[in-house]
């Protein structure tokens, strides 16, 4: 093997720091890290698969650590982070800076949020390798998971051309090393609104997106409404129903123009017992019916729709065989549920069983200053030590 091969540091949170030293933003290219970890899992002599965005600026990895044995465990982490801008930091959000007090933490963009788990699964890479487990360890690293789950597909359907069936996936996102067994789903959607101006003294020969586009705002609003007073509850999260809201508008140039256009950015997190898709059916048959009166006016008037991310909630069970090993790994008592989304919809609907357990909190991930407490990568350690030593699964 070529000596001018980087090399893995020596510990895991060396390794950890490493990671949250390149810049990743979801904005910017991952390969740095990719190849990094490419180069090194080649050093142990494992061939990684690499799959990649349109214009090659990105791209997932997937490794298999025990290639003679059939199926393994995936190990699964997003290496984007989100950007920093206009956050107040105390440190260098790149610097990896460890502080001892009030506890000893790792502060960085993406300490917790996920290199923390991606770091501490690398630094066991060899042992994996040399495990005695009747089973593989998988490593898979996506790209674009922040912006909307977009990177997983590709690996998952690489997984499927070459005929890879992983027995399981563990998510390493920040649950303070608590399984997870279920979260909402995220779908957001664009709504383009088309009127025709005038001046606006002319208002009936006009139609004015800015009010039709509330028309559809106010729709959303009714099914947040009526999902807070008729949705059955799910109890674990935090809300225990489904949520809808707009994030974002624009519309109008002056005062005294019918404004021609106008668009908005909603959302629907759905429980896992609920369905997002029907709910955006659901607003675009009102948009449907609002067009008939618009197009009277001008035909070329109506609503367009663009999906921006559709990021499928996850229902495990605590029953589980994946669930049951994250907890025996991990010494948690109990599972939780989690408020934000993850890749964990897209493995499960792939096939493949899956749970979400990672150190570090939520509750740091995107903030200022967030970290990771060098307990949690710990408690992380130990997680990978007791799989590397697993001789056999849960049944
Ligand atoms: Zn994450």
């Amino acid at each position: 093997m070529a000596d001018n091969l980087p090399m893995f540091p020596n510990t895991a949170l060396e390794l950890v720091q490493s990671l949250v030293r390149m810049n990743t933003v979801s904005q910017n290219s991952n390969l740095e890290l990719i190849h990094f970890v490419r180069d090194e899992l080649l050093r142990l002599g494992v061939r990684s698969r690499l799959t990649f965005n349109a214009d090659k600026s990105k791209a997932n990895l997937f490794a298999t650590l025990g290639e003679n044995k059939t199926a393994g465990i995936i190990l699964s982490g997003h290496t984007d982070t989100v950007p920093w801008d206009g956050q107040d930091w105390s440190v260098p959000p790149l610097g990896a800076v460890v502080q001892a007090l009030p506890e000893p933490r790792l502060y960085g963009r993406g300490s917790a949020d996920m290199k923390g788990f991606i770091g501490v699964a690398l630094s066991h890479a060899e042992q994996f390798l040399n495990s005695p487990a009747p089973f593989a360890v998988h490593l898979a690293l996506s790209y674009d998971e922040e912006v909307g789950c977009f990177g997983v597909r590709e690996l998952i359907a690489d997984l499927r051309e070459a005929g890879i069936k992983p027995l399981a996936c563990i998510i390493g996102e920040p649950t303070s090393m608590v399984p997870a067994i279920a979260h909402k789903g995220v779908y957001r959607y664009r709504c383009c609104v088309r009127g025709k101006e005038a001046h606006s003294s002319l208002t009936p020969k006009s139609v004015n997106a800015i009010e039709m586009a509330a028309r559809l705002i106010g729709k959303v609003r009714d099914m947040a409404e009526s999902f807070e007073r008729d949705e059955p509850r799910y109890e674990g999260f935090d809300v225990p129903f489904s949520t809808a809201s707009v994030g974002q508008f624009q519309g109008g140039i002056a005062d005294n123009v019918v404004p021609r256009d106008a668009w908005f950015h909603y959302e629907f997190r759905d429980l896992p017992t609920a369905n997002a898709r029907l709910m955006q059916q659901e607003i675009v048959a009102q948009a449907r019916r609002l067009e008939v009166a618009m197009k009277q006016v001008a035909p070329e008037a109506g609503f367009q729709f663009e999906t921006i991310c559709e990021i499928p909630s996850f229902l495990g069970s605590a029953d589980d065989p994946v669930t049951l090993l994250a907890r025996q790994l991990s010494g948690a008592q109990r599972t939780t549920e989690v408020a934000f989304g993850t890749e964990a919809g897209i493995f499960k609907q792939a096939g493949i069983p899956t749970v979400v357990c990672g150190p570090g909190s939520i509750a740091q991930a995107h903030q200022p200053d967030e970290y990771v407490s060098l307990t949690q990568l710990a408690q992380c350690e130990r997680f990978m030590q007791r799989l590397s030593a697993t001789q056999s699964l849960p049944s």
